[in-house]
């Protein structure tokens, strides 16, 4: 007996590489079994569905917590929550993401994300951690607490990566902190991302560290030196540097829409990753939410900590898209890709996620001509469907 088979006739696929019409998408257990024009398609069995557009699962690399669940919160409420509140909104993989917190909270924090991410969820994949805190600038830390902020140290990292079972893929510090550069060269060889983020680095301290292996950038824009014509700054370097790679939140709070479109208009998108840096109150009503160890304040749709100062966000990646849409010259493709391919690139796993193409793992979203959400397909399984 084979396996269970899928058949989604797709009026558009974007793959994200280009945009096919009229294509038969065809799922066989995990994987994509076929993508091919609708005419030259012979049914053999399988449950079918319909789409207007068929694209890559998004990928976040950024997620601090949804559906009122907090990534420090794993350990009593599980993952499960966050994992199927993101898949509502087109995510088939993502990163949960912990802030700065004392070494007690992170390790236990880091602890219960290693225990979670060795069962399968019900919803978006977890594809490893994000580790955005401790080793930031304190004058550049947003919404961390300063309690916990630390100077960086490989063997500290260590203690935190064995805390989380191994599972760290994505490491945020700031290039210009003592020590620094020891970390990202070490980090270079066992991780998949090292970035640049929560810093006040000159670009000469951004080049250094970039030529040292540090070639991300988290949020850019957020949480780092302004753009100055005389001194760039980090900002400077994620400009003007093909290598480097830098994620956005296009939530239109944290960054302008015309400066995501100057970006996109500099930065090839290849290179540019959309992410959401969602708090719990991801997918949720406005009012008191948690953040790390801190309570943030919602209010339409914006967080905010008690002193007033931007706190993650509610963005979703749909949400994400269609900004992107709304804001930008680029073409869907370029979009869609910068919701999925680029992140999977960015964390090596880009030969099995983030295209539409056979064999790679079944991680799709479907949505309509307005650009919602109507399915979700993680390995092969509708995880969720709008009706
Ligand atoms: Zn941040």
């Amino acid at each position: 007996m084979g396996s269970k088979k899928l058949v989604i006739e797709a009026k558009s696929v974007v793959t994200p590489f280009e945009e096919l019409r009229d294509i038969i998408v065809e799922v066989e257990g995990r994987y994509i079994s076929q993508v091919v024009p609708a005419q030259s398609f012979h049914s053999q069995g399988g449950s079918r569905i319909a789409a207007d557009i068929v694209a890559p699962g998004f990928i976040d690399l950024q997620v601090n917590g949804a559906g009122g669940v907090d990534a420090s919160q794993v350990a009593e409420l599980g993952l499960d929550t966050v994992s199927t509140t993101l898949a509502r909104f087109g995510v088939t993989g993502f990163l949960p993401t912990v802030i700065t917190a004392p070494q007690r909270e992170l390790v236990q924090s880091l602890n219960a994300l290693g225990r979670a991410l060795e069962k399968p969820l019900d919803g978006a994949a977890a594809l490893g951690i994000h580790l955005e805190g401790p080793f930031i600038n304190p004058v550049k830390r947003g919404a961390h607490p300063v309690n916990g902020v630390k100077i960086p140290k490989v063997e500290y990292f260590q203690k935190l990566q064995d805390a989380a079972n191994g599972r760290i893929v994505y490491l945020t510090l700031a290039p210009e902190l003592p020590g620094s550069l020891d970390l990202i060269k070490y980090a270079r060889g066992v991780l998949p991302i090292v970035s640049m983020g929560h810093s006040d680095a000159t670009y000469e301290q951004a080049l250094e560290a970039m030529r040292a292996g540090c070639d991300f950038a988290t949020h850019v824009f957020n949480a780092m030196r302004d753009f100055h014509h005389r001194e760039p700054g980090l900002v400077g370097i994620i400009l003007t540097e093909t290598r480097m790679r830098a994620s956005v939140i296009a939530d239109g709070t944290h960054v302008h829409p015309a400066v995501v479109e100057m970006l996109l208009k500099v930065k090839e998108p290849t290179r540019a990753v959309l992410a959401t840096d969602c708090i719990s109150a991801a997918g949720m009503p406005d009012g008191e939410h948690r953040f790390g160890t801190l309570t943030v304040f919602v209010k339409n749709g914006v967080c905010h900590d008690q002193e007033g100062r931007l706190a993650g966000s509610t963005l979703t990646m749909d949400l994400a898209v269609r900004n992107c849409l709304s804001w930008t010259h680029l073409a869907r493709t370029a979009i869609f890709r910068m919701a999925s391919y680029n992140a999977a690139e960015a964390l090596g796993v880009a030969d099995r996620k983030g295209t539409v193409t056979k064999g790679a793992d079944a991680d799709l979203v479907l949505l309509n001509e307005t650009m919602k959400v109507e399915k979700t397909i993680v390995a092969g399984q509708i995880v969720y469907s709008r009706n």
